[in-house]
């Protein structure tokens, strides 16, 4: 058989952008419909598929017109994208959801929330199509390409100019609109340009320099699906860190959960709804990185460098892996040392009296507690008057402390 002929005109397809964008691109140099292309020269009657799973086929043929290789092709949809953005796309695994977007925290330390089994779900792809580009890209006849990253509700701004994307109809080389045609293109806040910077850097370099350390680009997607989701958490399951969603929600100044008072996935919310959430995450990285928030959830401490300590020998700053503090054990630590001093110093001896002995009022237990410090070599003429009570009488529910008293 011989191999199809290669079209003479064909533009080259420009970094992260859609199958279909290019096809069109393409038609638009013979001065074609990209339909027509399609069917009368590719022998393909379909386009719902370009931009999420083209077939075999279809690709192989448009490798031998074009001569660009097979994967490059295909990474210009969304299968392309598996496992990377998406775990995979089969949309019947029921513990898909729970696996991709409740796997991390990030503003809240524990969910406590159902288990959501939901069938017919993908990660971040829409259940209604999203024609949202930039308007100077789309404006300059020599950069028409739309990205397929800003046909899912994943990023607010172009990354090449850092404007707003917005919604458009129309075929863009073709014939082109804007839904608001008289509107000049809007610079993103820096919040949300640094967002989409990182998203722009995970889907062009595979990784996303956070403060704390580089990471993989498939946990960027899922830290962003993470976060997205505890935003619309309803404030009732957040127990004590409700403030952290509330403070978020008022710094970007949407209503609190863009206004949904009933859970749903974030891909099937209203479109502008995804965009308000968007913003929100945005706004929530902004406020961790600069500390106005320290939430609990324990991948927030990505968004935080660590702090630099030590001396410097001018020479770069080797990472070092920091132990996780354990207060309890620091607690036990001052106590023994308190002990120590106790056996010379009346002041602290009588101070940790009144810690050990605070909330005991019954003689007895009183006269037993100074038997233990007797035995711990505290002179008992240093406790001749103390208070009965003082601060931290929860140390002393804890094992380990309680014996030392
Ligand atoms: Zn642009």
């Amino acid at each position: 058989m011989k191999p199809a002929p290669r079209w003479p005109l064909h533009p080259s397809p420009k970094e992260g952008e859609a199958l279909s964008s290019w096809l069109n691109r393409v038609a638009v140099c013979y001065q074609m419909d990209m339909l027509d292309l399609l069917e009368h020269d590719l022998g393909h009657g379909q386009v719902d598929d370009l931009d999420t799973a083209p077939p075999m086929s279809l690709l192989t043929a448009l490798s031998q017109r074009s001569g660009i290789e097979l994967d490059r092709l295909r990474d210009m949809s969304f299968a392309g994208w598996v496992p990377w953005l998406l775990d995979s796309f089969d949309d019947r695994l029921p513990a898909a959801l729970e696996t991709y977007a409740f796997q991390f925290l990030v503003l809240l330390p524990k969910r406590n929330r159902k288990t959501r089994s939901i069938t017919g779900w993908r990660a971040w792809l829409p259940s209604q199509s999203i024609d949202r580009a930039c308007p100077l890209c789309l404006n300059d006849p020599a950069n028409q390409a739309v990205l397929l990253a800003w046909k899912l509700p994943l990023m607010l701004s172009c990354p090449l100019h850092g404007c707003w994307l917005e919604s458009y109809w129309g075929v863009p080389g073709r014939f082109l609109g804007w839904e608001n045609a008289d509107a000049a293109p809007r610079t993103a806040s820096g919040a949300i340009a640094a967002m989409d910077r990182r998203t722009w850097q995970a889907l062009t370099m595979g990784y996303v320099e956070l403060p704390c350390r580089r990471i993989h680009v498939g946990l960027w997607f899922r830290l962003l699906r993470t976060l997205l989701d505890e935003l619309n958490t309803p404030l009732s399951q957040c127990e004590a860190h409700a403030g952290y969603i509330r403070h978020v929600w008022e710094g970007c100044g949407h209503p609190l959960r863009a206004g949904q008072s009933l859970w749903r996935p974030y891909e099937i919310l209203d479109p502008a709804v995804q965009l308000q959430m968007l913003e929100a995450a945005a706004t929530a990285i902004d406020l961790i990185e600069s500390k106005v928030l320290s939430p609990r959830g324990e991948q927030a401490t990505l968004f935080v460098s660590e702090p630099q300590t030590g001396f410097s020998n001018g020479l770069p700053v080797v990472e070092r892996k920091k132990e996780p503090a354990n207060h309890w054990q620091e607690a036990v630590k001052a106590i023994n040392d308190a002990v120590a001093e106790a056996r010379h110093n009346p002041e602290t001896a009588r101070s940790l009296f009144a810690l050990a002995s605070y909330g005991r009022r019954d003689p007895a237990a009183l006269e037993q507690l100074r038997a233990t410090f007797a035995k711990e070599g505290i002179p008992p003429e240093f406790l001749s008057h103390y208070v009965p009570d003082g601060p931290f009488a929860c140390l002393r529910q804890n094992d380990g402390l309680s014996d030392k008293f």
